[in-house]
């Protein structure tokens, strides 16, 4: 097995085509070596490898050291140094690169190759002590905390300490006396601390470094993270060891990163920040506030920081080159790390650069426009999950502002909450309902659930490019960092800014917009669906085959829907429609009633105010399809449940509380979702089925008047499992139909169907065919019936199941889709073999996520169904599914 693969010198033995096998990192770099870039040499070991080790124990493959030290060779003789050589001593960086990006998820260590000896050379190699002994320090703190696992405040309080004695404020003024004395006192905390030395020998570093980045894959936040972007555990990562170039040397050096388009709004100008003298990690990290690459940008910023295109005009130019380059190679916006060692440019990494909603629909709608890429391709850019931050609202321009501070528009959109210092607050807070803001000085790796909990994201520390930055806009949670102004007391609950201390609980807003942090609640605008949005959904809508619906009941619901683009409603769940003032009494009353005619009493109330809301539908949907589902509930839901509760309702319905608390425990079941729900109560009290229909139909006659445009209901009955199920509700609708039809005086078109929620259902399908004019999957039901797991108890256990590997995706919010997809399956072609007309679609959950949409489209649906706000996801996805 080949475990190494080389790079440099103007030729790789990769390329972009092998990310899988060398992760993103390695794949590009070898890209970029193709391309005559200047890339430090180096080798990266393959994701193979990785597997390998945790397929055997976490043992490192046979064959693997002796091909790294070969391809080392190589590098150094490419570099003119060679590794662990005590005079000319090559020095390395060890970098993770997985298949997908996982930023700042796994371990890194530079300057490795370090140790008593060797820091002798580099600085007389370098004529610059300093300089080799700032690079001593890193490679210690770096490899203590990544290899070693000792924490790195450790080595900040040391720091911080020597700095304050000897009156330094920036780490550059320390001197390579100064570091030495650091050092030592570094080493020997090391050696108290684990009770071992710091490892002076190259070799012994390097397979340290290497097994930390393996290691690194199953780390606690590199889990998180693919859970939450649903990265599978088995691809496991690439390592790659690159000949180190240095930032930190001097005055000509510099480190930094970029984009080639701004990655926030989407803008068509280079958008990045550098550190003179320094190095990668210290631009990341926000240790120091980072300075703008172009001068366009400097000045917007209003810094007296001079930009790298002033300051190292000839890097600057030949970056500004390499971007363009590297953008037209890839046709995507790319996001890059580059370094400059004393005047010459290095490229150490380029992907394609992550990006806010906003900034994906520009780019992509600019892209197509500049004719580097076509419509399709366009619409294949867009992450149609993240469609969701441009639902956000934003803060009303109008609204008086009380600005407390400020900072980078890190992440777009508006969020209010109430403070809270730290990620566990957050969660707690977020479980209770309550909507918070996370504060910290910075955020690290370790904060991702708390940042996942809040409404938003403020820190006083860190550029658009740390940590808290990326993260916020990949999750579409606004964002405001570097506020510098503010002073953050998370241990005594405080927040001080332009004079005013606000406190845990207090009530801010964040404008991730354009960096402000407002004191209180401030009145928000809803999004803008035009624009850059309006064409990706027009190019989206011109190539999808299925339709997209919502579920919606509520006028408000429907509304929305429509503003979205929905094109009907998939399912009106009717029992929404009885929780209302009257309605709940009214219901109470019915089901209290010991007879037909009692029931049919309390039913008449009903029918008026069923038929009201049908109507009000009817006239939204303005001729449009609308499934309007039969009651599915169990009753129970809706009776009174504590003592106190009996007691109230039993006075306002009339009866006894003996009588009402007999009828509660009647009902009781001890499993209502396989109980008496759905159209077993339609079978039971076919009077209930009959008032609905008869509000259907009343209402598609008014409506079809109103509106001047026919009105056909689709009547669904839920959770059947029987043909004579479906016959015999079918025949009491019928009925109501010819009645209604009689009274009007004009006929009604309509369409009766059912839900397939149930496997017999599924594989009874050509039966219920017969009978059935549509099916639309409940597929809620359908994966809750099938896998034998309820559907509001399974997260505490399918969490587990997710961590151990069991299951990628939990079955409730990605169709499973080779269990109870199959039966999806098996029910569409059984139903159209039967009814080759029959009208398929999907109402469960599962309507609105991508993946399970685009299982819809290659078994051919008609349409989706999904709640309101992801009616856009859907399209998008619907579209993608076609291409
Ligand atoms: C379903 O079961 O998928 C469905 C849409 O119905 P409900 O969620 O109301 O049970
Ligand atoms: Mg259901």
């Amino acid at each position: 097995t080949k475990w190494v693969y080389t790079f440099g010198d103007g030729q790789a033995e990769g390329s972009a085509a092998d990310r899988n096998l060398l992760g993103g990192k390695g794949a590009n770099l070898a890209e970029m070596c193709n391309l005559g870039l200047p890339v430090p040499p180096g080798l990266t070991i393959t994701t193979d490898a990785c597997v390998w080790y945790y397929d055997n124990g976490r043992k490192m493959p046979d064959g693997l050291e002796a091909a790294v030290t070969d391809a080392l060779v190589n590098v150094g003789k490419i570099a003119g140094r060679a590794f662990g050589d005590p005079e000319k001593p090559l020095l390395l960086s060890v970098r993770s690169g997985a298949r997908a990006s996982m930023p700042g998820m796994m371990d890194t260590v530079l300057n490795l190759g370090l140790n008593d000896e060797t820091v002798l050379a580099v600085a007389r190699d370098s004529g610059d002590e300093r300089f080799a002994f700032d690079s001593y320090r890193r490679f210690i703190q770096m490899y203590a905390d990544v290899v070693m696992g000792l924490d790195h405040e450790v080595f900040e309080e040391i720091l911080e300490d020597e700095k304050a004695r000897l009156g330094h404020e920036l780490d550059t003024d320390v001197s390579a006396d100064e570091w030495r004395v650091i050092i030592a006192r570094y080493m020997a905390t090391i050696e108290e601390e684990l009770g071992i030395p710091f490892p002076q020998d190259p070799h012994q570093q390097l397979w340290g470094a290497i097994g930390a980045v393996f290691a690194s894959w199953m780390n606690a936040r590199a889990i998180t993270y693919r859970q939450l972007h649903d990265i599978p555990a088995s691809w496991g990562t690439a390592v790659n060891v690159q000949a180190m170039v240095f930032g930190n040397l001097g005055d000509q050096s510099a480190t930094g990163v970029a984009f080639t388009r701004n990655p926030s709004t989407g803008a068509k100008e280079l958008y990045g920040e550098f550190l003179v003298n320094a190095q990668g990690e210290d631009v990341v990290a926000g240790i120091r506030t980072p300075q703008s690459i172009t001068e366009a940008a400097r000045i917007e910023a209003g810094s007296d920081r001079p930009s790298l295109e002033k300051l190292m005009p000839g890097a600057f130019a030949e970056f500004l080159a390499i971007c363009d380059r590297l953008e037209n190679h890839y046709r995507d916006m790319q996001d890059l790390e580059f370094t400059i060692q004393a005047g010459k440019l290095w490229m150490l990494q380029t992907r394609s650069g992550k990006r806010t909603a906003k900034a994906a629909l520009k780019i992509a709608v600019d892209m197509a426009g500049e004719g580097l890429i076509s419509r399709e391709e366009a619409v294949m850019r867009i992450d149609p999950a993240s469609l969701d931050q441009l639902l956000h609202p934003t803060i009303d321009p109008h609204a008086a502002r009380d600005i407390i501070g400020s900072g980078l528009p890190a992440s777009p959109g508006a969020a209010t909450g109430e403070i809270v210092f730290t990620s566990e607050e957050a969660v707690e807070a977020a479980k209770a309902g309550r909507k918070v803001i996370l504060v910290r000085v910075e955020t690290s790796p370790e904060d991702i659930h708390g940042m996942h909990a809040a409404e938003g994201i403020l820190t006083s520390r860190g550029g658009m490019t740390s940590h808290a930055a990326v993260v916020a806009r990949g999750m579409g949670t606004p964002c405001v960092s570097g506020a510098g102004g503010l002073r953050i007391d998370a241990r005594n609950g405080t927040l001080v800014s332009l004079g005013a201390t606000l406190k845990a609980g207090d009530v801010i807003t964040l404008d991730g917009s354009t960096g402000q942090v407002l004191k209180g609640a401030v009145a928000m605008l809803q999004p803008e669906l035009s624009g850059d949005f309006g064409l990706i959904m027009e190019w989206a809508d011109a190539t999808r085959r299925m339709k997209v619906r919502t579920n919606a009941e509520t006028p408000a619901d429907a509304r929305a829907a429509r503003s979205f683009g929905a094109e009907g409603i998939g399912l009106c769940r009717t029992e929404h429609m009885f929780f209302d003032g009257d309605r709940i009494t009214a219901m109470r009353e019915m089901i209290l009633a010991g007879s037909e005619g009692g029931r049919r009493t309390a039913l008449a109330k009903l029918l008026p105010m069923q038929r009201s809301d049908f109507i009000e539908l009817f006239e939204i949907m303005k001729g449009l399809p609308v499934t309007i589902r039969l009651l599915d509930p169990p009753l129970h839901e809706f009776l009174p449940k504590t003592e106190e509760e009996i007691a109230e309702v039993a006075g306002v319905i009339g009866v006894s509380v003996e009588k009402l608390s007999q009828r509660v425990d009647e009902l009781h079941e001890f499993n209502p979702m396989l109980g008496h729900r759905g159209c077993r109560l339609a079978v039971s009290y076919p009077e209930i089925a009959e008032m609905q229909a008869r509000a259907i139909f009343e209402a598609a006659v008014e409506a079809a008047k109103s509106t001047g445009a026919p009105v056909v209901p689709e009547i669904m009955v839920p959770l059947v499992g029987l043909r004579e199920e479906l016959d015999f509700v079918k025949a009491r609708i019928d009925a109501v139909a010819r009645e209604v039809i009689g009274e009007a005086g004009v006929d009604i078109a309509y369409l009766v169907g059912t839900m397939i929620e149930l496997p017999r259902a599924a594989i009874r399908a050509h039966a219920i065919a017969e009978v059935a004019e549509f099916f639309s999957f409940g597929t809620n039901d359908l994966t809750q019936t099938t896998f034998g797991i309820s559907r509001d108890d399974a997260s505490s256990f399918l969490m587990t199941y997710q961590q151990k590997g069991i299951i990628e995706q939990d079955p409730f919010v990605t169709l499973d889709i080779d269990g109870v997809g199959e039966l999806v399956r098996i029910a569409s072609d059984k139903g159209r073999a039967t009814r080759p007309d029959i009208k398929l679609g999907i109402c469960g959950e599962h309507g609105g996520d991508p993946a399970s949409v685009r299982f819809c489209e290659q078994i051919g649906l008609d349409y989706v169904s999904c709640s309101p706000f992801r009616v856009p996801i859907a399209r998008l996805a619907a579209a993608q599914a076609a291409i």
